[in-house]
């Protein structure tokens, strides 16, 4: 059944507006909605495969309806622009036996605020376009500018809609064979040929090359590793192994870790937890009147920790104070109830 636009057609145009539509055996004007899919939400698999060529091949060398000449609308390889300039809305595309049949709302190119121009375009799977159509004064020519847009719309999107990221489908780029998989056996690293392909390629033909092994070295005794410990303690280097071996830690403590007091954090005791909200209040004014900084520590502190994040006493020396930021919220909570991410902040 025709549309109301085709049959308002004069007779020429109707003729040729129902031989374009046989191949879908419908009025594409006529299409209801509900047969309609937008073009965004579809597969690729779901579109035509537009693409420049096909787009380049139905503008230029398609002969047209009328003349049957080749329709050389190569002013219309500029609505690129249009489509560009989101000028064209609403793509959708409908399945007609074998043929796709896109349509689409493209704005007026000079007066914006008129409803928008009706396109529709059949095309096969492969992307060949096989006709055109436009509501607009030059629409009957079939290579209109909203029809070119319309075309770069779907070209673009088919793109887009293919070059979803590897990462995005099921494994392609990892699929060994399953023999060669299956003959991937465990070796230790010693035996394992790392050399280049131009390599390999030399000693193809000549003699299997010995493997090297690893010459068998016995473990060290307890007396070699000390002599050993002594001597790079004796270089003078700060070597990092010393720093996990007994009896040389010490000596990676920096000089004014002596003069840091005690952080605060180790003034927790596993016995005050079972004491009464009174109890430990009592205890924690006695802590406070014992607690005390020297200037030397405080000045250790300030040196020490200037780095901030970067120095660990930063945090261990901050781990229980109350810092500025933090005051505020200190002296507001309820000693008997108090904010439990604040002490945990
Ligand atoms: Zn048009």
């Amino acid at each position: 059944m025709l549309s109301p636009y085709a049959n308002k057609l004069d007779s020429v145009a109707k003729q040729r507006y129902v031989v374009k539509i046989g191949c879908v055996d419908a009025d594409p004007y006529a299409i209801c909605r509900s047969e309609c899919k937008s073009v965004l939400d579809c597969e690729s698999n779901e579109l035509p495969d537009v693409e420049y060529p096909d787009i380049y091949h139905y503008l230029i060398n398609t002969p047209g309806g009328f003349s049957g000449q080749c329709m050389k609308a190569y002013k219309s390889l500029d609505a690129y622009n249009y489509f560009i300039s989101g000028w064209v809305r609403e793509l959708l595309v409908s399945v007609k036996g074998s043929k796709f049949v896109i349509l689409s709302k493209v704005l007026h190119s000079q007066r914006l605020s008129e409803p928008p121009l009706q396109v529709w375009v059949i095309c096969e799977k492969d992307g060949c376009v096989v006709c055109g159509h436009c509501n607009c004064m030059a629409g009957l020519g079939e290579t209109c500018s909203h029809v070119a847009a319309t075309l770069f719309a779907i070209d673009s999107v088919v793109k887009m809609k293919k070059d979803t990221s590897c990462t995005s489908l099921p494994n392609t780029w990892l699929a060994p064979s399953n023999s060669r998989a299956a003959n991937v056996v465990p070796s230790p690293a010693s035996e394992m040929d790392f050399s280049n392909a131009r390599k390999r390629c030399q000693v193809v033909g000549s003699e299997t090359r010995a493997v090297k092994r690893c010459p068998e070295v016995a473990s060290a005794t307890e007396g070699e590793k000390e002599s050993f410990y002594k001597g790079l303690h004796a270089s003078g280097v700060n070597s990092v192994i010393l720093s996990a071996i007994p009896g040389y830690t010490e000596h990676f403590e920096k000089s004014a870790n002596a003069t840091l007091p005690a952080p605060l954090t180790e003034l927790y005791s596993s016995e005050h937890a079972n004491l009464s909200f009174a109890a430990l209040i009592d205890k924690s004014r006695e802590t406070f009147v014992r607690l005390s900084v020297t200037p030397d520590e405080a000045t250790a502190i300030e040196k020490e920790t200037k780095s901030q994040a970067a120095n660990r006493h930063w945090f261990r020396q901050r781990a229980g104070r109350i810092t500025a930021s933090k005051l505020k919220a200190a002296t507001r909570t309820d000693p008997a109830n108090q904010s439990q991410s604040l002490i945990k902040s």
